[in-house]
């Protein structure tokens, strides 16, 4: 009996290595599958709700693994966080989109879609955080105006002064400031004045309640209420997750600028994205 329970601990030791060695042998490739550009960036586009103009962009990245095939970033960013690898692939990310930013900028001018662009908390804490933008700002060419940075609400809230300095000195150089998956965190509404940010990202949780059917009134109110809050101090709303027309339809009249989601389009290439301001700048 001894015998028989040493070897079921054996059993249950190797299969819970086997998810390990497997998530550590993601995590130890990830280093060289940047350095081989196995990395790349999707755009989905933020677009007007009145002139259903594409006004940004936001840069979310893929992983095509030679064996796994495409993995979203639902599997390696958590990852990249643990070993600090976000720090580097978040930098190759932003340069990416701001250089595709830059080719919108001279084919598009002023009516060029900014791109946003998600930073980790580990890239927020990062003192050479914004040495690396003015960086790529100035190697690339791109308008600061046209670059936008998405923080979450925890990624804000759990930064000490230091970070904090960074997004002031962010916003000072011209870059705009979203927080991310706005409404879902323990937020501190009233420390919203104190924030360099022009824009809020209302969590695509909220949209499940606002529909013509069997709209959730709380969840409609809760939108309202982060709305007027956002517009008193200033700043733009993007409602995300919009999947249907009625959720279009009914984040316009609630006064949201901008929607996200599939009902607008998936997140695509750059092409995609081309074709998109083509054909709404037509209109
Ligand atoms: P997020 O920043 O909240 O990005 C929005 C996610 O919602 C994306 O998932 C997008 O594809 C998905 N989405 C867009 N429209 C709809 C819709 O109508 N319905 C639904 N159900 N989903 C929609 P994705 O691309 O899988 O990215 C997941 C998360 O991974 C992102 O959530 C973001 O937190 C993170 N991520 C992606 N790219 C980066 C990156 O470059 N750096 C960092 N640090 N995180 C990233
Ligand atoms: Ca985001
Ligand atoms: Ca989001």
């Amino acid at each position: 009996a001894k015998a028989e329970g040493k070897d079921r601990w054996t059993l249950f030791d190797t299969e819970r290595s086997a998810t390990e060695v497997a998530q550590f042998r993601l995590s130890a490739s990830m280093p060289a599958a940047l350095e081989h550009e196995e990395f790349y960036v999707e755009y989905q586009p933020l677009v007007g709700l009145r002139a259903e103009d594409v006004a940004g962009v936001e840069a979310l990245v893929r992983w095509w693994h030679p064996e796994l095939g495409r993995l979203g970033p639902d599997r390696f960013i958590g990852l990249a966080e643990e070993t600090g690898l976000i720090v580097s692939l978040g930098r190759w990310v932003l340069r990416q989109a701001c250089y595709q930013a830059k080719y919108w900028q001279e084919e598009f001018g002023a009516a060029a879609p900014f791109v946003s662009v998600n930073l980790a908390v580990r890239q927020s804490r990062d003192p050479q955080l914004v040495a690396d933008v003015a960086e790529i700002l100035h190697e690339t060419g791109l308008d600061p105006g046209k670059l936008q940075l998405e923080l979450t609400e925890s990624a804000i809230m759990s930064t000490a002064d230091e970070p904090l300095e960074a997004l002031r000195e962010l916003a000072r150089m011209g870059v705009r400031i979203a927080i991310d998956d706005f409404g879902t965190g323990y937020s501190n509404l009233a420390y919203l004045r104190h924030l360099p940010v022009h824009e809020l990202k209302v969590a695509g949780s909220f949209m499940e309640g606002i529909r013509d059917d069997e709209p959730d009134p709380v969840d409609e109110h809760i939108v309202r209420t982060l709305v007027e809050l956002a517009h008193t101090l200033g700043l733009t709303v993007t409602a995300e997750g919009v999947e249907t027309r009625e959720q279009a339809r009914r984040m316009a009249v609630i006064g949201c600028e901008t929607g996200q989601g599939w009902f607008f389009a998936r997140p695509g290439t750059p092409d995609a994205i081309r074709s998109l301001i083509v054909r709404s700048g037509t209109e």
